[in-house]
């Protein structure tokens, strides 16, 4: 879309445009209203015209002395000596002296010239621009300098503007704000039968699913001019002005009505008030205001407010009560279907060769969300380019996954021959403890080129098809799983510290089982910890006395511990299968999972 933006220049611009008039002022325009050239001479010059008689007029001065020629034209400058013979000198070649030659320039001309000329300037700059700035903000009751306008982006309608269809997947999301569009375009069918339109719609989601792409689509949908503004940028640091700001906001939007309002991380105003004494005066003032302003319009005049935010646990409640945000859409991460969509969407972009398995990138990339998706595709250009290449293929597709998810292949990193053999083994571990596992998901690569995230080989897992549940047995193989790049090490003799981030994970899930799935005997359908971030990492606070917390902590290491003999037993059992794999991918590097599942059945 058109960003459409009033010129705006900072006010220092203004005052040094005035200093610059000024200085050229003094600079040209004095010594020409002083109209004479004055020739600046030694005063062995002075001394051998004067004895030439070459001199029309003296004028002595304090500390120079200035003279003119014969025809007294030309004025002539020199410094002033202590010369006793001076005056019977000047006496016998004739010249004139004791006379005023050079006429000052007017005293008053030049004190206006310096002086009141700039500030005249200077006065009347600060008027212009404050009257600018009042007149754009709204009046009197805003601040001066326009520091309590708000600084909304307006985007009006464009051709090139963004469509439902350009954000792929997302399907609920969607249909619940073609509702809207079909609103703005015919507010009277709804008028009819009474219906007041939702005057908030609050997106939730994970970061990078698309929330802000939603809103731009709903207003290019309905052809109708965009505010955008970010939640952020109404916290001042001066308390009133996010407030002056939101009232600001809302008079544009109803001059602009119908019209879309979309409000980005609104989380940073609309954070729940806690009423601590001395809490953050500015930002409960603004969130007021924004309450008061929903209020005040009624439901039927074409504003709708779209706000995202990623943690809508923390907003106010009466932010989220009916009447204000009452509608709530979220927008999660992506499923197969939506994953597929969305890279088809970005492949438009680029040049693919034809043939391409979307649906198998979008099944390796399980858990990436939009934006990670779209820069999946174009690390896959950006490779392509790279290698000299004109149309990206499958396999620069399947690459960037990994340069997304793992970081870039580091050239550099020299493993000794003895790492690289355990880091075989730890991978073959994960791999074959899965693949042994019934429930475990099939293994598609097996890789022990180190990447830039630091990670020195890992296992990629593909999810056959969409998962909305996970039983207790699922749960159980996957901590095995994370388990089984260890037991290998051990079996090995090399325990190492490789298997740091399987542990946080294996942990991670034999607590949730616990605490929050209640798949526990002892703990049964009891809430002992909640999860206070949703969607960004999911972070939990226990809830529960220290002593449950000593018994949830050992129960956990019970369920981790269980799993852990389970995949030492899976691999001890197809130990010859765990060298021959590991050698296999030792000597390789990278395997596939086709490679991997034919060794392990022959
Ligand atoms: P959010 O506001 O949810 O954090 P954005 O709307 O800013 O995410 O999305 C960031 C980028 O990710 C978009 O510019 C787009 O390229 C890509 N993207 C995210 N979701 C989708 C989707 N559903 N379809 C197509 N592209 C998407």
């Amino acid at each position: 879309m058109n960003e459409v933006k009033s010129p705006k220049k900072p006010l220092i611009y203004y005052y040094i445009i005035a200093m610059l008039v000024v200085v050229l002022l003094n600079a040209l325009l004095l010594p020409w209203i002083a109209k004479q050239q004055i020739v600046e001479v030694d005063y062995g010059t002075f001394i051998s015209m004067t004895e030439r008689n070459e001199i029309g007029g003296v004028q002595v001065q304090d500390n120079q002395i200035i003279f003119t020629g014969k025809d007294g034209r030309t004025v002539y400058k020199t410094g002033k000596m202590d010369d006793p013979d001076l005056v019977a000198r000047l006496q016998a070649s004739g010249a004139v002296y004791g006379k005023e030659i050079i006429e000052e320039a007017s005293p008053l001309l030049s004190f206006l010239l310096s002086w009141i000329l700039p500030m005249a300037m200077f006065i009347g700059i600060g008027q212009i621009v404050s009257k600018k700035m009042m007149k754009n903000a709204g009046g009197p009751n805003s601040m001066m300098f326009g520091m309590g306008k708000s600084n909304a982006k307006v985007y009006v309608k464009s051709s090139e503007g963004i469509k439902f269809s350009d954000v792929a997947g997302e399907d609920e999301a969607k249909e619940n704000l073609t509702e809207i569009v079909d609103y703005l375009h015919n507010p009277g069918k709804y008028k009819e039968i009474g219906a007041s339109m939702p005057k908030g719609i609050l997106l939730v989601g994970p970061p990078g699913t698309g929330k802000t792409m939603l809103a731009k689509a709903v207003a290019g949908e309905a052809n109708v001019p965009f505010f955008s503004i970010s939640g952020s940028e109404f916290v001042e640091m001066f308390v009133g002005m996010g407030a002056s700001k939101v009232r600001d906001l809302f008079r544009q939007a109803k001059e602009k009505a119908p019209c879309i309002v979309f409000i980005d991380e609104i989380d940073a105003i609309g954070k729940k008030r806690d009423g601590h004494i001395g809490g953050n005066d500015e930002r409960e003032q603004t969130l007021n205001q924004l309450l008061t302003e929903m209020d005040g319009f009624e439901g039927n005049t074409g504003v709708i407010i779209l706000a995202a935010t990623n943690r809508p646990e923390s907003l106010d409640p009466a932010l989220t009560r009916p009447g204000r945000f009452d509608r709530r859409v979220p927008v999660e991460l992506p499923d197969l279907k939506g994953r597929e969509e969305i890279l088809k969407v970005h492949a438009k972009k680029i040049k693919v060769e034809a043939g391409v398995d979307f649906s198998r990138i979008a099944r390796m990339a399980s858990g990436a969300s939009g934006a990670e998706l779209a820069n999946i595709v174009n690390e896959a250009a950006l490779r392509a380019v790279r290698d000299g290449r004109s149309k990206a293929t499958q396999a620069d597709l399947e690459e960037s996954i990994e340069v997304v998810i793992a970081g870039y292949q580091k050239k550099n990193a020299i493993l000794t021959d003895e790492e690289k053999l355990i880091v075989a083994y730890h991978e073959i571990g994960h791999a074959l403890v899965a693949a042994r596992q019934s429930n475990a998901a099939p293994v598609q690569k097996i890789t022990i080129v180190p990447r830039t995230s630091g990670a020195l080989g890992y296992t990629m897992q593909v999810e056959e098809g969409n998962h909305y549940l996970m039983t207790r047995e699922e749960i159980e193989a996957k901590i095995a799983t994370y388990t089984g790049g260890r037991a290998a090490e051990e079996l090995i003799g090399s325990v190492t510290t490789g298997a740091s981030n399987d542990i946080e994970q294996a942990t991670k899930l034999a607590r949730a089982m616990i605490t929050r799935y209640g798949m526990s005997e002892e703990f049964d359908m009891v809430a002992m910890e909640t999860v206070t971030n949703q969607y960004l990492g999911g972070d939990t606070s226990m809830a529960c006395s220290p002593e449950t917390q000593r018994q949830i902590d050992l129960k956990t290491v019970e369920v981790v511990k269980r799993q852990h003999a389970l995949a030492t037993k899976i691999l001890t059992e197809s130990r010859d299968k765990l060298d021959q794999l590991a050698k296999f991918l030792y000597e390789k590097e990278t395997i596939t999972g086709d490679e991997f599942m034919s060794i392990l059945n022959q």
